[in-house]
This record gives structure tokens, sequence and C-alpha cells, in this order.
């Protein structure tokens, strides 16, 4: 009989030909072992694919049910993806996405893994070029799901390590932000894997601008003090970290998944393995630190983002010059504010009062995004925070806030991702409510009413799920966030999309 297995997807022709004299010395005919011979491609190409299907199905699934992060939680995950044009590659990526698309039981959102789809010009940005098709479908689900985001690795800054051919030089992001290529320490490898952000710690610009009461000069010389003060306390943090030992970390390290680990005995020292990891000065309320320091914040007028370019390349000088200084990766980070953005806020009330523009609210705005409260266009928003991404080597992201059912218009969809890519964006994402009856399993925009069965929120005490992005992350309840997240959300006004 005829044994062995179709190697690969494509580019088959010699192992075809071979096995066509095979069938045909088998059934005596050519017509018929073409005929044999197709009908099998098809199943076997149907068959994987089902397969494949299969396996990011259960994927995913695993991904939002496995309880092992201590003990309790779902681990925190990302994939990156989107550039793979083989065969095989993209019916990975296809099945990724539609299994996202098709949702959990019940057609519930997934929370995990976070997915992240790479856009490059030449493999799917364009129509005609071999990904665009799933550029188109990531679009799809995102606008469904929420996620993909969108990563660019024809921004500048993400360009300048990508090699072809090497997936470890595509940019890859993790979570909500996180980002890792650079590497001082050894520069024949700037590469995403085998490596990892160490520690960050973040300053709270608002408060040195409070401080310094419109004085820029003194403002600057606090932010100094302060940077300083925050790249002493990483290093002391490294050289608590770098001697522990393989042993003390058996997956990270005695799995060989960090760069060199593999290289090291169990009772070594991991510093050197370590020296590949990033440390990271954050910083959040660009906006409020910009309205205490000149009455302004950046959205508002062109000199504003002038000023905040300023005090955000200032920041980036320091930490490129610390790098230069020790042979260590710090990097500056635009910072998500998980919770330090309420706390911050609280902190600065209780100690200098109500401010307008500055204390007043209940939460410093994200790193230097735009007030989520204020009123600006997407692509004017895209415009005023990409200059941001450039400088922000530790990770970034911008979002921009849609109204409606975006399934309903993925043509705007796609043109927002595009302004991301052609302005020089890094890392963003659209949020846009997605609501779902737990009920009758309705996803999609539900006001008081569910559109498909018509029971009203609450009705036998089941309310509607309304699942949103905080920081970074996809929830289905506001209620476990703090005030100040919830605060945030509350605020956020949607972007329009007309150009004028
Ligand atoms: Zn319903």
């Amino acid at each position: 009989a005829v044994s062995g297995l179709k190697p690969q997807l494509g580019g088959n022709a010699e192992y075809e030909k071979l096995e066509l004299a095979k069938l045909t010395a088998l059934l005596g005919y050519e017509d018929n072992a073409r005929q044999a011979q197709a009908f099998a491609i098809k199943n076997t190409e149907g068959e994987t694919d089902h397969s494949t299907y299969q396996a990011m199905e259960a994927l995913i699934h695993n991904l939002n049910t496995m309880h092992s992060r201590a003990g309790a939680q779902t681990p925190f995950s990302s994939i990156n993806y989107g550039m793979d044009t083989t065969p095989e590659g993209r019916m990975v990526i296809k099945n990724v996405l539609l299994a996202t698309e098709a949702g959990l039981g019940h057609g519930e959102t997934p929370i995990f893994p976070i997915h992240i789809f790479r856009v490059k010009e030449g493999i799917n940005y364009n129509p005609g070029e071999p990904n665009y098709d799933l550029f188109q479908l990531a679009c799809r689900v995102s606008a469904k799901r929420l996620f993909p985001n969108f990563s660019f690795v024809d921004a500048p800054f993400n360009l300048q390590y990508y090699r072809e051919g090497h997936p470890e030089t595509e940019i890859a992001y993790m979570g909500c932000r996180t980002r890792v290529i650079g590497n001082v320490y050894d520069k024949t490898r700037q590469i995403t894997n085998g490596r990892g952000n160490l520690s960050f710690t973040s300053i709270n610009l608002p408060r040195l601008a409070i401080e310094s009461h419109g004085d820029e000069k003194l403002f600057f010389e606090k932010l100094d003090a302060m940077m300083n003060l925050v790249a002493k306390q990483l290093s002391d943090r490294f050289e608590i970290q770098a001697k522990k030992r393989v042993r003390n970390f058996p997956f990270l390290m005695g799995q060989g998944v960090w760069i060199d680990s593999e290289k090291l005995r169990f009772d070594d020292e991991v510093r050197e393995v370590l020296k590949h990891g990033t440390l990271s000065i954050g910083f959040i309320g660009l906006a409020e630190t910009l309205v205490a320091l000149y009455g302004h914040h950046h959205g508002e007028n062109a000199e504003m983002q002038q000023k905040g370019l300023d005090i955000i390349r200032h920041m980036r000088e320091f930490t490129d010059a610390m790098s230069e200084k020790t042979g260590m990766n710090y990097t500056l980070l635009a910072t998500p504010a998980e919770g330090l953005s309420g706390r911050f806020i609280r902190l600065d009330k209780k100690k200098y009062g109500l401010i307008p523009g500055v204390t007043d609210k209940e939460y410093y705005t994200n790193s230097f995004h735009v007030p989520v409260y204020y009123r600006i266009s997407a692509f004017d928003k895209i415009a005023k925070e990409a200059p941001y991404h450039a400088l922000t080597n530790a990770g970034h992201i911008s979002y921009v806030e849609l109204d409606g059912d975006t399934c309903e218009n993925l043509e705007a969809f796609e043109t927002i991702v595009r302004a991301m890519h052609d302005a020089g964006i890094g890392y963003g994402s659209i949020n846009h409510p997605v609501d779902r009856d737990p009920v009758c399993g309705y996803n999609g925009i539900i006001g008081e009413v569910c559109p498909q069965c018509h029971r009203h929120e609450g009705d036998n005490g089941v309310g509607f799920e309304r699942i949103r992005r905080i920081t970074g992350y996809l929830v289905g309840t506001l209620d476990r966030f703090n005030n100040a997240k919830r605060a945030e959300e509350h605020d956020r006004v949607k972007h329009g999309i007309r150009r004028d």
C-alpha cells in the first residue's frame, strides 16, 4: 500500500509526482490515481484545518480556565502573531482568530490570551500582500472581541531591530504594553525572546509639577533628582535579584527559558543572565503635569505638545545615559497606572488640596495619554500620542474609543488601525462597547433591553455583562476595580472618526 504523509501544506510538487506514480501503479489508471490524489489532498487539508481550529480553541479555553497563577488566577498571557506567510503559519493565525471570534461557551468574550496582531508593510498591510486577508480578519475579530490589539513593525523604533527571516527580531508586546527588544548589555542579541522586564518604578510627575509652582527649571531639577533616586532603587533591587540562583527559578532558569540560562548550573548565580533584562522608569499623569506647570495639557495646543515632548524626551535621555554608563538596560515606560493612578492623586489631594485640572478627579491620566474626558478626534489623538511611542522604549499603548457597534463599520475600524500605523504608533488598540446577555447568549450592544430576548437588565436578578478594557485587560464587570479606574472608565469620551 501507499504510505507516508504529505510533508507540508504547500510546495509538494516533487512529492506529489512520486506519489502519483505509485498510485498509478497500484490502481492501474493514471486518471483514477489523479482523482484519488486530489481527493486526499483536499481532505487532508480540510482535516488539518479543522484540527488546527480545535487546537486553537483548546488553547483559548485552557488559558481562560487554568487557575494556575497564585493558585486562584488564570495566568496573564499574551500572544504576538501576523507575520508568518507559510501555509501552516497562516492556518494557525486564521484559526486562532476564528476561535477568538467564536468565543467561549455561550459566546462569551475570552479574557485571555491578549492577542497582538503585528502589522507590517509587504506582509499584511496593503491589499495584495500575502497576509492582508489575515489583517482584515484581525480587524473583524477585534471589532467584535476587543482583541487583537495591533503592533506596528514599521514604526522606526521597532523597524530598526527587524531582520527579515528572524522572527525573534519582530517586535513583541506583552499584555497592556511591556516591550523588551534593545539590549545594551549584548548588542548582538537585540531580540524579544528569552528576556523580560526585571522591575519598574513609576514617578508621580504631577506631584513634581505641583511642588515646582510653575517654575520649569525647578521642575526639571526635581525630575532629575527623582530619576536618580529611582535608578538607584532599580539597581539595588537588581542586586537582590542577581544574587538568586538557578534553583530559585526552576522554570525560568532551570528550563532554559531565559537567554544563556541553559549554560548555568543548578547552584550558579543568575546575575549574568538577568543582565539581558530591563530596568524601567515609568511615569504617569503627563497631562496633569502640564496643567500644573503651564495651565494646559498637550491635547489642547501645539505649544503644550512641545512641552510634553520635552519632558518625556528628557526622561528618555536620562535612561539612555544610565544604560551607557552602567551597561544595563535602563528603559522608559509609559506606565499603565493600574493602582497608582488613584493612589497618587489621593495622596496629592490630601497634601495640596483641590487643584483644577490636576487633583480635581479621582485618577491621574495614564502615562502620556490625552485625558480620557477631553474631546478630540481619533486621528488627532493618534497624531498627538504617536511621538511619545518613539520615546518610551519600555512600552506604550494608545487607545481610541469608538461608539456604536464597530462590527457594522469595519471600514472605519481598519481606517483607524491604518492611521496608527502611518502616524508611527508602536502599539494600539480600539475600545468599543461589547455587551452580552448571559441568559440568551446575545452578543453586541445592549441598552436597557436585550434586542434578542427582550428581557430587561436585572430581570430574574441577572444583569447584562458589559465587557470593558481596564488598564489593558478585559473585565466583564467593573465591580472588582478600584474607584479610580471606574471613574476613569465613566469619564471616557468617544472619539469622532470624521476627518475635518
Ligand atoms: Zn437576551
